[in-house]
């Protein structure tokens, strides 16, 4: 039987206020968060004096969209500990980036940083239908990487029993599966692809497990890949959302009853859309880069964070606060081939829709002649790999024009036997550049 929703009492009241009650407490942790980081970073303070801006001058929500942006850059130029509004005796923990897009950003966390981690985790399991008492398999990485960690504190404070595995020896994390019966898996998409694979490989099936709920973040997924895990399992894959500079995971989350995007935790974050050319504020609903303001954040407040990911505000749905729709990439993914803009994620939905290809693929990025080439490696399913060459030309073929009538690019594919993309145990590594 698939979860439940929470029941209304079970909510917190701020998760059902009303816009007013929630806009009040928005506008004043924002001018909190603007003179606190004012008073306490010199980073802020040169920043703010050289837009000619001061905290007084915040009165209302509109009024932030006169203060500057924050970007990794000026996270990297205080490396290690210069964007710290404590001492750094006052913190109880320090966290970094996985560097995906360069050298690792560091953040770092008051006690009462990660108490109200530990909460807005613990309310994200319950908006994904998890209880007290429920068994979770937390296969996020442990470690600097927020992922692990993050989960795990939020998931005891639940009440769940917690079983920190962590990323990485797939057979062991099948065997557990088995043997202790957790309810909800905390894992990269990607990585739960390659258990599922590995409960194969074991003769076992992968639909008979306890698993009802599926926390799946840290990496851009579509909808194409929710059905496979969906259908693979036999549960409910929950999208989740969060990033090191604004906190880790916590921030944003999928509600089991509506799935139809993430409700942002606006009592914590606020959001705003912007062009990620001109930086100019977009209306909700228009695609454009999320940029997040912290409004209780103590070690390390963010004021208008450009997280240079993709995604556009939605009206709220199952929660009082707004939504913002399914990553798409980060701006910094984009590719950009023959002067088309292409992000792995479309390629991946493309991939998707041929029965005979896996989910494991990736994309090789080359120049030739000055112009870049892309090669699309993808993974045979099992049934085609045992079909010889030809018909993995085929399906190649097949795929390649595919993608040309859907985006318009010439494309290599190469299609590859099932097991040969190098499988990652957290974050998937989508794209390797080979350009000289
Ligand atoms: P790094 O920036 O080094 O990858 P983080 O671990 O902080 O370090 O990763 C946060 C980033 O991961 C986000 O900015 C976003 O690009 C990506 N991400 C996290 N969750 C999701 C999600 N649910 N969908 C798409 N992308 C996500």
């Amino acid at each position: 039987m698939r979860r439940q929703p929470p029941a209304k009492n079970e909510l917190e009241a701020i998760e059902t206020a009303s816009c007013d009650e929630l806009t009040a407490l928005q506008t004043e942790r924002i001018k909190w968060t603007l003179g606190y980081a004012y008073d306490n970073v010199a980073a802020y303070r040169e920043k703010f004096e050289k837009a000619g801006v001061h905290p007084d001058d915040f009165h209302q929500l509109a009024d932030l969209a006169n203060f500057p942006f924050t970007t990794k850059d000026d996270l990297r130029e205080a490396y290690p500990f210069g964007m710290f509004a404590v001492p750094r005796e006052q913190l109880v923990r320090i966290h970094a980036s996985s560097g995906t897009t360069g050298k690792p950003t560091v953040v770092g966390y008051t006690r009462g940083d990660l108490d109200t981690w530990t909460a807005l985790i613990a309310r994200s399991l319950r908006a994904a239908g998890a209880r007290a008492g429920d068994i979770v398999h937390n296969a996020f990485g442990y470690g600097l990487f927020t992922g692990g960690l993050g989960v795990h504190y939020g998931a005891e404070a639940l009440g769940c029993t917690t079983v920190p595995v962590s990323g990485g020896l797939t057979q062991r994390q099948v065997q557990l599966i088995e043997d202790f019966g957790p309810v909800i898996i905390a894992v990269t998409p990607s990585y739960l692809l390659a258990i599922a694979d590995e409960f194969d490989r074991q003769g076992l099936d992968s639909r008979k497990t306890s698993l009802r709920i599926g926390f799946h973040g840290a990496e851009p997924w579509t909808e194409a890949m929710r059905e496979q895990i969906e259908e693979r399992f036999d549960i409910d894959a929950l999208n989740h959302y969060g990033l090191s500079e604004i906190q880790g995971p916590g921030v944003a989350t999928e509600c089991i009853e509506t799935k139809d995007g993430l409700t942002l935790w606006e009592d914590h974050f606020y959001p705003e859309i912007i062009d990620p050319d001109t930086a100019a504020i977009l209306p909700d609903e228009q695609i454009g880069e999320l940029v997040l303001t912290t409004l209780t954040k103590e070690g390390l407040p963010m004021i208008r964070y450009r997280t240079r990911d993709l995604t556009r505000l939605l009206p709220p749905t199952a929660r009082s606060m707004r939504r913002i729709d399914r990553i798409t990439g980060r701006s910094d993914d984009m590719l950009i081939i023959h002067g088309v803009n292409v992000f792995p994620t479309t390629i991946e939905a493309l991939i998707l829709e041929h029965d005979t290809l896996s989910p494991h693929y990736v994309l090789e990025r080359r120049t030739r002649n000055h112009l870049d080439e892309l090669t699309v490696v993808v993974e045979a399913c099992a049934e085609l790999s045992a079909s010889g060459e030809a018909a993995m030309v085929t399906a190649g073929d097949a795929l390649q024009q595919h993608i040309k009538a859907m985006i318009g690019i010439n494309t290599m594919v190469k299609v590859v036997l099932k097991g040969s993309v190098e499988r990652s145990v957290g974050k998937a590594k989508r794209v390797i550049d080979l350009r000289q």
